[in-house]
């Protein structure tokens, strides 16, 4: 089984370790069937860290998770908890001003 990397501009390049592995016989590290278990992304983590495309890998998540706040498996050597945290730091600070019933930037 191939799998294309994401991308923003398009399938990042076929040198994603993502995209060479055999999924079929090795299995999902990326997506392990019970993701709060010890080490369930271990595998995923050491190849994601070992990838040349990381550094984009991880600004596109970024952006894909700031815009939906949806996140799944282990992406760029993080799983969806750690990159909620980084989230977390890009999203702006909001509070919902029930006066104008609307979220208002933090700093009005
Ligand atoms: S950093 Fe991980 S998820 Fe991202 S392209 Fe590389 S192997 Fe795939």
């Amino acid at each position: 089984m191939t799998v294309e990397p994401l991308g923003v501009d398009g399938p990042l390049p076929r040198t994603a370790r993502c995209s060479e592995w055999d999924f079929a016989t090795r299995g999902d590290p990326w997506f392990p069937d019970q993701p709060t278990a010890p080490l369930a992304y271990a595998t995923a983590r050491e190849e994601c860290l070992a990838c040349p495309v990381r550094a984009q890998c991880l600004a596109m998540v970024l952006d894909v998770e700031t815009a939906t706040w949806i996140g799944h498996g282990m992406v760029a050597g993080l799983t969806p908890a750690e990159r909620a945290e980084l989230v977390l730091q890009r999203r702006p600070r909001r509070f919902f001003d029930w006066g104008k019933r609307t979220l208002a930037p933090a700093d009005q």
